[in-house]
Parts: C-alpha cells; sequence; structure tokens
C-alpha cells in the first residue's frame, strides 16, 4: 500500500504538522500531529543525518515550521524558522516518525 499521507495540515501558528492517512491495515495510526521541534530534529538532510550519526543534536533551541510543500508524489519539503531549508520527508520517513 501507498505510504501517501491523505492530508497534511501545518499549525497556523506553525508548531506543528497534523498528518492524516486513509484507513490503513498494516497498524500505522491514521492520524498524528509532530511537533516542529520534533520534525526539525528528525531532519533527513545529509548533514542532520551526520549530526546524529556523531551523537550531536542536529539542532538546538526553537524551531517553528514556516512553509511545507508537497515534493512530487513522493514527500514533503520543510522550511523551518531557523533558516534552514534543505530537508525533504519521504513518505516512509513520515510513517516512522509517526510510529516513534
Ligand atoms: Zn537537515
Amino acid at each position: 500500500m501507498s505510504l501517501a499521507p491523505a492530508r497534511i495540515v501545518r499549525a497556523p501558528n506553525g508548531s506543528g504538522l497534523a498528518v492524516e492517512w486513509r484507513p490503513r491495515d498494516d497498524g500505522g495510526p491514521a492520524r498524528i500531529e509532530i511537533s516542529a521541534a520534533r520534525l526539525r530534529a528528525a531532519c533527513p538532510c545529509a548533514p542532520c543525518k551526520e549530526s546524529r550519526g556523531a551523537g550531536r543534536a542536529n539542532f538546538s533551541g526553537e524551531a517553528h515550521l514556516d512553509r511545507v510543500a508537497l515534493v512530487g508524489r513522493y514527500g514533503l519539503s520543510c522550511a523551518w524558522s531557523d533558516g534552514h531549508a534543505t530537508g525533504i520527508f519521504e513518505w516512509e520517513a513520515l510513517d516512522e516518525i509517526a510510529r516513534g
């Protein structure tokens, strides 16, 4: 089955993201809310991955979600208030976050 969400809504104040999937038969949640900070901490771009791989946090302080945009049919690009905007969350990555 496709992991593409049915609906993605950015909180108007940028505090986070609500993601909804169509009814699922794979045990995953149908809806989650992810805080902007949690999403930022999980940023899948190469420098962020490298930081986490080295055991360092990939950001500190606060980061609100300024913008989100679909990337083709496979993911979501996010821009945060700290200026970071290079991460693309593929549906698999969002699903992984949803499952905690
Ligand atoms: Zn990143």
